[in-house]
């Protein structure tokens, strides 16, 4: 909950942040934005203390040198969304708000102007008046068209704002998800995790491709990378929305299934495992086939002693026996020991 008092605390930094990069003359825009709204929020010594050693050295900052801060201290930073990018928003909604309502109110004063300009050129003894009037009239088209820039600017800026965001989410997504398959990687997974309840029926299958390096050696890592692509998207296809596949590792695979006992979750991963055994791969440029695939499978349910690590590696164990016990095959973890 955002409550009032951080509202408005949120405002009158804004408000300040705004005021010092039009007194340094920089750009108002997200990036610079942000940087001094961290410098005036005392959220980051470092970077306080850079702006301070800069200021006292240089007597003045540019758009330069916030740009290395905000890439130094600022782009990985979770919060800068909610505690920054919000508020800066809504300051520069008010602020546009606050512009059109005055173009609107000159709007009415001009055409007011505009008659009286000419009702008084029509008559001789008012020809100081009409001076004064068309004065009057002409400071208003200035201040229009100088209204009309920062308008312009302002409408820029929270068009930055917009793509900063979204690179920022596309930052946040790139971290946690794997750019050859689009599943989860460990980071992923380890974020996932955190928010499980581990007190419910929960089982996690390792999914390990058989003789990859064969397919490497034969045929070059690029198929290689399109076979893990193929065996990921079956992994995908088999499993329920609410479950969590991962890419562990280099061609190594997990998938959280929730909800599921170690015999739904055996099912799923003989689904896997028949689907991978059924695939014909061929390379298209030589038209040749690649040799029949298959994976092994180490499947185990949470228990009560367990935790995420301990899980993983009693379905590791069942993997390994997989493995030794002559491959394209799934096995169930032990019961932990009593
Ligand atoms: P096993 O049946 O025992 O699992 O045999 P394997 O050949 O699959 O096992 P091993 O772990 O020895 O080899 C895995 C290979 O996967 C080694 C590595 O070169 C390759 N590899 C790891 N990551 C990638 C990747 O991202 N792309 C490609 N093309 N190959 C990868
Ligand atoms: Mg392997
Ligand atoms: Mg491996």
């Amino acid at each position: 909950m955002v409550n009032q008092h951080d509202v408005q605390y949120a405002t009158e930094l804004s408000e300040r942040v705004l005021a010092f990069l039009t007194n340094h003359n920089i750009a108002p825009s997200p990036i610079n934005y942000s940087v001094i709204y961290i410098y005036y929020s005392n959220q980051n010594k470092a970077l306080k203390a850079e702006i301070a050693k800069q200021m006292s050295d240089k007597k003045s900052v540019d758009g330069v040198f916030l740009e290395h801060l905000f890439n130094r201290y600022i782009s990985n930073n979770e919060k800068v969304e909610q505690a920054i990018l919000i508020p800066f928003e809504s300051t520069l909604k008010k602020t546009l708000y606050q512009i059109n309502a005055q173009v609107v109110n000159e709007k009415e004063t001009a055409k007011n102007l505009d008659l009286a300009d000419k009702a008084l050129a029509k008559m001789d003894d008012h020809k100081s008046l009409h001076k004064v009037v068309n004065f009057l009239l002409s400071s208003i088209h200035t201040s229009k068209s100088q209204r009309k820039s920062l308008t312009d600017e302002l409408t820029k800026t929270s068009e930055e704002v917009s793509l900063l965001r979204t690179q920022l989410a596309t930052s946040k997504q790139e971290a946690i998800i794997d750019a050859l398959t689009g599943l989860f990687n460990r980071r992923g997974c380890e974020n996932m995790l955190k928010d499980f309840d581990t007190t419910q029926l929960h089982s996690s299958i390792i999914i390990d491709i058989d003789h990859f390096k064969a397919v490497n050696d034969n045929f070059g890592h690029s198929i290689g990378d399109k076979v893990i692509q193929k065996i990921a998207s079956i992994i995908k296809k088999h499993i329920g929305l609410e479950d969590i596949p991962v890419r562990y590792g280099g061609e190594e695979f997990v998938v959280v299934i929730k909800n599921k006992s170690q015999e739904n979750a055996h099912f799923i991963a003989e689904k896997i495992r028949t689907s991978v055994e059924e695939l014909k791969l061929i390379q298209r440029q030589s038209n040749t086939h690649l040799p029949p695939m298959s994976v092994s499978i180490g499947i185990a349910e949470l228990e009560e002693s367990d935790d995420w690590p301990s899980l993983f590696e009693r379905a590791d164990k069942a993997l390994y026996q997989a493995k030794n016990s002559g491959r394209n095959r799934c096995v169930i973890a032990e019961p932990v020991a009593a």
